[in-house]
C-alpha cells in the first residue's frame, strides 16, 4: 500500500471508507477484460482504499488530504469502462461517487445533478416533467451520469443528437481541484468539454447539467432482413428520415443474434436484424419506409424497468458482450466511418475479414451528418493481427478509436482538440495525483523539471 495512507484515514475520519482487500480491489475492475490487450496488462490492478463520500464537503475533504499526502486519487462511477478508466494504476483511493446523486433542479428543459445518479434513474425522475435524457449508452440500467461524461462518448440518441462532444449536450460541470486548499470550479457551456472522456484526470465532478428531450413513448422493433447489406441500407434511409423521431438504429449482421437469449425467438436463422426504437407516432411511418424490404420480428414497447430486457441492451457494446457470453475468443474494434461512402465503406471492411469481423454498426450524427459507427466484433487471434485489422480500416479512410489501449490519447481519436485538457489538468491537479498513468501527454511538474 501506499506509504501515507495511514495518515490518509486519520485525515479522512468519520468519511465512509472500505479497507477489506478483497472489496476494494473487485471495485478496482471494470469492463477493460472485453480486449486481450488491456486483460493482460490491468489485471490485478487495484486501489489501496475505496472511499465512498455522501456529498461535496466530503469530497473536498479527500481531496485536501490527498492533495497534501501525495496520494492517488481515482473517481469511480458504476466502473462500466471498456478500457480500465476506472480502474487505479497506482494504488491509492478509488473515490465512489455513487453517493453524490441529488437533483439539485429541473427547469426550461435542463437538468443539474450530482455525478453519481444511476441514468436510468435520472430518467425515472425526470418522467413526470415528459422529459428525458438525450442520449445514453447501453449500460443505462448501472452507469452513473458522471461516469458517462468523463468516460463515455454517445449512445442511443446520438442518431438524433450526436454524441457528447457536440457543442450543447453537456451545459456545466462543477468540478473539485486536487490541492491543500480544494477549489470548485464552475465549467459552463463549451468549458465543459474539459472534462468530456477526461477519464477524471481533470477534476472531480461534483455536479452536471444537461439538456433534455422530450419523453416520447418509445417502441422497440426487430426487423429482419436477408443480409447485413440490406439491414445497412434500410437502416441508412430510416437514419436520413428526418421526420422520424428515432433513438436507436443498429444493423446487426449473423451470427451475432443467435447469442441474444430472450428475444433469440424472433431473430430468424441466418438473418441479419435491425434494433430499432422509434417513437409510438412515428412507427406507422417507419413501416411504411420498410414496405416489404425487411420483415417485423418484434415490437414492443420499451421500457428501462426491470422485467424485460430492452432492446438497446443487444447493441452498442452489449452486442459484444451477448457474444462473448458465448465465446470468449472474440474482442471488438470502434470505428467511425466517412459519412459520404457509409454503405460501401462497412461493406468493404466486411469483404475484407469475412473470417474475422461479425459486422455491427449504430447509425448516428457526427458533427452534424449522418454517418455509422461501430464496434464490429473481431475473432482474436494475436495482438499483431488485430493491429493489421485497425490498420486496414483507418487505410480505407474508417476512422479507429483503439478500444485497446489505457491512456487518453491513444484511445480518443475523435476528441475536439480545442478543449486543452492537458493545460487544465496542470491547473487543477498539480501534482497528477488524478487518475495518473492515464494522460500520457501530462508529465508532472516535479518530474519536469
Ligand atoms: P466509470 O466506468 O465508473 O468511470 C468512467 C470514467 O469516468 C473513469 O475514468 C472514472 O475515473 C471517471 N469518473 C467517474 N465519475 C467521475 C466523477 N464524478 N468525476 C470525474 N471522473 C469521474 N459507452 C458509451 O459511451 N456508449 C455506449 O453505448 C456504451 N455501451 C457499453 C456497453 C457495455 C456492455 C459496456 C461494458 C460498456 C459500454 N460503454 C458505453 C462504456 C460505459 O458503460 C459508459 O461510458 C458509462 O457511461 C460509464 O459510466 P460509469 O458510471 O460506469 O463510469
Amino acid at each position: 500500500p501506499h506509504p501515507q495512507i495511514g495518515a490518509l484515514l486519520a485525515a479522512i475520519d468519520g468519511v465512509p471508507v472500505t479497507t477489506e482487500p478483497s472489496t476494494v480491489r473487485k471495485r478496482s475492475r471494470d469492463f477493460f477484460w472485453y480486449s486481450p490487450i488491456l486483460d493482460a496488462q490491468l489485471r490485478g490492478k487495484s486501489a489501496d482504499i475505496l472511499v465512498s463520500p455522501r456529498d461535496e464537503g466530503e469530497v473536498v475533504r479527500v481531496a485536501a488530504a490527498c492533495a497534501r499526502l501525495g496520494v492517488p486519487i481515482t473517481p469511480r462511477g458504476a466502473a462500466t469502462g471498456n478500457y480500465g478508466q476506472a480502474v487505479p494504476l497506482h494504488g491509492g483511493v478509488l473515490l465512489d461517487m455513487a453517493g453524490l446523486k441529488d437533483i439539485a433542479w429541473v427547469r426550461d428543459g435542463s437538468v443539474r445533478c450530482g455525478p453519481g445518479l444511476v441514468m436510468s434513474e435520472l430518467d425515472a425522475a425526470l418522467a413526470p416533467h415528459g422529459l428525458e435524457q438525450r442520449m445514453h449508452p447501453s449500460t443505462k440500467r448501472r452507469a452513473t451520469v458522471g461516469g458517462f461524461v468523463a468516460g463515455g462518448s454517445g449512445g442511443i440518441g446520438s442518431i438524433t443528437y450526436g454524441g457528447l462532444r457536440e457543442p450543447g449536450n453537456i451545459l456545466a460541470a462543477r468540478v473539485i481541484t486536487v490541492e491543500p486548499e480544494p477549489r470548485a470550479i464552475e465549467l459552463r457551456g463549451d468549458a465543459a468539454q474539459k472534462v468530456n472522456r477526461a477519464y477524471g484526470t481533470t477534476g472531480i465532478i461534483t455536479a452536471l447539467e444537461f439538456p433534455l428531450a422530450p419523453a416520447w413513448p418509445w417502441v422497440d422493433l426487430i426487423v429482419a432482413f436477408d443480409s447485413f447489406a440490406e439491414a445497412m441500407a434500410f437502416g441508412h434511409r430510416a437514419a436520413l428520415a428526418d421526420g422520424i423521431t428515432k433513438k436507436l438504429l443498429s444493423p446487426i449482421a449473423w451470427p451475432l443474434p443467435s447469442h441474444f437469449a430472450e428475444v433469440r425467438p424472433h431473430c430468424p436463422e441466418g438473418k441479419a436484424v435491425l434494433i430499432a426504437t422509434v417513437a409510438k407516432h412515428s412507427v406507422d411511418s417507419f413501416l411504411a419506409l420498410l414496405g416489404d424490404a425487411g420483415a417485423v420480428t418484434l415490437e414492443r414497447p420499451l421500457t428501462d424497468a426491470p422485467g424485460q430486457t430492452p432492446l438497446y441492451e443487444y447493441t452498442w457494446n452489449h452486442t459484444t458482450l451477448q457474444m462473448l457470453k458465448a465465446d470468449r475468443g472474440v474482442t471488438y474494434l470502434q470505428c467511425l466511418f466517412p459519412h459520404d461512402a457509409v454503405l460501401e465503406k462497412v461493406a468493404e471492411m466486411c469483404a475484407l475479414f469475412p473470417d474475422e469481423l461479425l459486422g455491427h454498426c449504430e447509425f448516428i450524427r457526427f458533427g452534424g451528418r449522418i454517418t455509422a459507427s461501430a464496434l464490429p466484433v473481431i475473432r482474436y487471434t494475436t495482438p499483431e493481427r488485430l493491429s493489421t485489422i485497425m490498420a486496414a480500416h483507418e487505410a480505407a479512410g474508417v476512422m479507429i478509436a483503439d478500444p485497446h489501449v489505457y491512456t487518453l490519447e491513444d484511445g480518443s481519436r475523435h476528441k475536439r482538440a480545442e478543449a486543452d485538457q492537458l493545460g487544465f489538468k496542470r491547473e487543477v491537479d498539480p501534482r497528477g495525483l488524478l487518475n495518473p498513468g492515464k494522460m500520457r501527454s501530462y508529465v508532472p511538474a516535479a518530474a519536469a523539471t
